[in-house]
């Protein structure tokens, strides 16, 4: 009996509910959402027909699929460069400056002065020779794809010397030896887990040798009985065996960062004083820019990238380049706090302090919570097992164990971290401007003390 009054599709969807709203998601919809109440009558799941009901599950589920599934959260881990969660933040007057460019025809790939083609580099090329006083670059899709171009220009068939200790994984799907054979270069592994010499490399070097290459090992550290050669030792032999040397240096800073953080690991600034042949970064790590992979050295080796047919399909588009070249700007303005990488690294702990403080006594009725010091990462494999300091709020709440708060935050978009059995949200990744929505999501969610 129920099955007869099952509405019809034709005529459901010209309820007024629908009004405005895309009428072919709206019929399917509807057609799924009438055929699964059928279902539920044969299995006597239902006993009555409730047709308000069943127009808000359309509703619902048409919100569902037609809002954006990207959406803005809080990183309360105190990783700074996450990249589940987006890696490095832009601040928005570099967005701004890109959406002028991106809703506006330009000059990408036009000469002003000449009124003729121009070179779509040249632009971003312009402003890290300023910056870097290299001889040349090149901006790419990510540096993933800077590496596998390289090594596909120059070594196809060809020898490229690595240290065992580089060989490395980073992050899912990008591990050094597969690169390489994907590239076609031929991986010549010298030296051993732990150590490795500069007379491996000059032992190891042949007629068929292109590259001395070294790796960043970005997540990992070989601590203990252990040596590495230094890029620049790499650079000067290879310049005298007339090859090519090239540091994946991964993530890539260009001043020195604090915390010591720089002590073992150059600045791209330093690096660029030993003539480097070939050196790639991403854009996106420690830099504090958009995803991009950029390739700075020696212009007759960049010339070459720049024939080779794989350049074309690792362009980046006129966004990344308009926000590369603004925080390139930046940084040869010295105006480092609108890169927020760098204004999150180094915010110092009183100032994180005092915002948790006010934090905890905005909170104070609605749950228990403690500041203290603690430790966090970068992130992103820039300074692998080294952390810096920072500010945290620990929260309890009844009796709630601390994966059940961080399930609680989390659905309200609030990702934080669990560290000795507790939730705790890390002050040095929370944006300053995402505090007042911080206290107010809290209080929401802990609203009955
Ligand atoms: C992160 C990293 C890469 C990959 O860079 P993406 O910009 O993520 O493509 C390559 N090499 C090293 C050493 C890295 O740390």
């Amino acid at each position: 009996m129920l099955l007869k009054s099952i509405p019809k599709v034709d005529k459901f969807i010209t309820n007024k509910a629908f009004e405005g709203l895309a009428k072919s998601l709206i019929t399917k919809i509807s057609k799924e959402q009438i055929a699964k109440l059928r279902v539920d009558i044969l299995e006597n799941k239902v006993d009555s027909i409730d047709e308000k009901l069943l127009i808000n599950l359309v509703l619902k589920e048409y919100e569902n699929i037609s809002s954006s599934s990207l959406k803005t959260l809080i990183n309360a881990t105190g990783v700074i460069v996450h990249t589940n969660l987006g890696r490095s933040l832009l601040d928005k007057s570099s967005l701004e400056k890109a959406i002028n460019i991106a809703s506006s025809y330009n000059n990408l790939e036009y000469n002003l002065e000449k009124g003729q083609r121009g070179e779509r580099y040249e632009h971003i090329t312009k402003s890290l020779k300023e910056l870097l006083g290299c001889e040349d670059a090149l901006v790419v899709n990510n540096n993933a794809s800077a590496v596998f171009l390289i090594l596909n220009t120059f070594c196809k068939n060809k020898e490229v010397i690595v240290s065992r200790g580089e060989l490395v994984e980073i992050g899912g799907s990008f591990r050094v030896p597969e690169v390489m054979s994907q590239s076609g270069a031929i991986l010549k592994e010298i030296g051993t887990t732990n150590k490795t010499h500069l007379r491996d490399y000059e032992n190891a070097i042949d007629e068929n040798s292109a590259m001395l290459l070294k790796v960043h090992k970005s997540n990992y550290e070989i601590v203990g009985f252990s040596s590495e050669v230094s890029f620049e030792d790499i650079s000067k032999l290879a310049k005298n065996k007339n090859i090519i040397d090239y540091y994946d240096m991964g993530s890539g800073h260009i001043n020195e960062l604090p915390y010591n953080l720089s002590k073992d690991e150059p600045s791209i600034k330093e690096l660029m004083k030993s003539n480097p042949s070939l050196l790639s970064f991403s854009g996106d790590k420690l830099l504090g820019s958009v995803q991009a992979g950029i390739i700075v050295g020696k212009k007759e080796l960049i010339d070459k990238i720049k024939k080779n047919q794989l350049l074309r399909m690792l362009r980046v588009d006129k966004i990344t380049l308009a926000l590369l070249e603004d925080t390139i700007n930046l940084y040869i303005k010295n105006d480092l706090d609108k890169i927020p990488t760098l204004k999150m690294l180094n915010t110092s702990l009183e100032v994180l302090k005092h915002r948790a403080l006010n934090l905890q006594k905005s909170l104070e009725n609605s749950l228990e919570t403690k500041v203290y010091e603690s430790k966090t990462v970068v992130g992103g494999g820039t300074t692998p097992n080294k952390t810096i300091p920072t500010i945290v709020l620990s929260l309890d709440y009844k009796d709630f164990k601390a994966n059940k708060i961080e399930e609680i935050l989390r659905e309200k978009l609030i990702i934080c971290r669990i560290e000795n059995d507790k939730a705790i949200l890390d002050f040095r990744t929370i944006k300053e401007e995402d505090l007042e929505i911080l206290e107010k999501k809290l209080k929401e969610i802990f609203k009955n003390g």
